[in-house]
């Protein structure tokens, strides 16, 4: 397993449409493992493979309470249900995160890594990664949804480290 370079913002790859993944081959079962442990290095609770540079449809998540780890072909969101406020940041967007509306709940299909058709109904973080994911697959970041500047924040997490080397 590796961990791959992440491809960040305007790199044109995250606005492809990526393509659907035909035959779940090793190179598949590989990528996926790969982007798994790319997503733990970084540390994140999703990755999708354009922002790895290979704009095809799998997603990868975890890192997120009571989920275990687990890669999603060509997932799509079948229904959504309600509103909510959350905030969000990308890892292909370094630096930054936003203020945006996702839906409180989402059901998704796809299919898992043997090739198994699958349905998930999620809420809370699980719900919001995988609304995530699935736009990285369609070419969209989350910034798109950014109506006011003024709800995309610089986050500088350095700035804590330089303030408490002050205070010594
Ligand atoms: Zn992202």
């Amino acid at each position: 397993m590796a961990v791959l370079p992440i491809r960040t913002y305007p790199d044109p790859v995250l606005r492809e449409k990526a393509k659907r993944v035909k035959t779940i081959d090793p190179s598949i079962r590989k990528l996926a493992a790969d982007m798994l442990e790319t997503m733990h290095a970084a540390p994140g609770v999703g990755l999708a493979a354009p922002q790895v540079g290979i704009p095809i449809r799998l997603i990868v998540l975890g890192n997120i309470e009571d989920v275990e780890d687990f890669a999603l072909i060509n997932p799509e969101v079948v229904k959504r249900k309600g509103e909510r406020v959350v905030t969000e940041g990308c890892l292909s967007v370094p630096g930054y995160s936003g203020t945006i509306k996702r839906a409180e709940t989402v059901t998704v299909k796809g299919r898992d890594i043997d090739g198994r058709e699958v349905r998930i109904k999620a809420d809370e973080l699980l719900a919001e990664a995988l609304e995530h994911e699935i736009d990285h697959v369609n070419g969209i970041l989350y910034i798109d949804y950014i109506e006011n500047e003024s709800d995309l924040k610089k986050i500088e997490p350095r700035k804590f480290e330089e303030a408490e080397a002050e205070d010594e």
